[in-house]
């Protein structure tokens, strides 16, 4: 049985780029929603008992594929903000991979955003790494995310209205141009593990 995680802050905490309703609406309703759905769906799918992100690699296209997604994808948003005072910035090795491929974190931002602003519909926009540590920023559809396709989840925003409706209303970009202000570096290069 999967289970909703803890958010490490306040339900108010994140406010005013993420206010407490929508943390209350995405994180209480809609992730909780893709828990239970997820839990009704395992039983016997085959993939009882794996790791989410084993069963995320392994199920077909469809309903089981679609809850494991979105609580992967989920689990590794919600756990990348912080109410503290965030650095703008991340160091160390993924510091100097970003430089690297983009030249500054400035346009590795710039890149990131346009691409979250110019996915059509809803899905998500990820920092992801191959096995030799090269990133790229992938575009993904409703639940996809880079583990179904062998790559190593970095950093994400969610693109999908419930994300920022009751906030920004249909300015997304607003929404993703502030979410910089929450991002918990550290977690992130935590996660660049190569
Ligand atoms: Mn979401």
């Amino acid at each position: 049985m999967f289970k909703l995680i803890d958010l490490p802050y306040a339900q108010d905490a994140l406010e005013p780029v993420i206010s407490a309703r929508t943390i209350e609406f995405h994180y209480g309703k809609h992730l909780q929603a893709y828990v239970d759905n997820l839990n009704k769906l395992l039983p016997g799918s085959g993939l009882e008992g794996l790791p989410l992100e084993d069963i995320v690699r392994r199920a077909s296209a469809g309903a089981l594929f679609n809850n494991a997604g979105q609580v992967l994808n989920h689990n590794l948003y919600f756990t990348q903000f912080t109410a503290s005072e965030s650095l703008s910035a991340p160091n160390g090795k993924l510091a100097d991979q970003i430089a690297k491929q983009w030249g500054s974190i400035d346009a590795f931002k710039a890149e990131f955003e346009a691409k979250g602003v110019g996915l059509f519909g809803s899905g998500w926009v990820w920092l992801q790494a191959d096995a030799s540590g090269n990133l790229s920023i992938g575009q993904y559809v409703g639940a996809d995310n880079p583990v179904a396709h062998g790559l190593r989840p970095i950093l994400t925003f969610d693109v999908w209205e419930h994300a920022y409706y009751l906030d920004y209303q249909n300015r997304r970009a607003a929404h993703l141009s502030a979410l910089w202000q929450i991002v918990d570096w550290k977690v992130i290069e935590g996660r660049y593990t190569i």
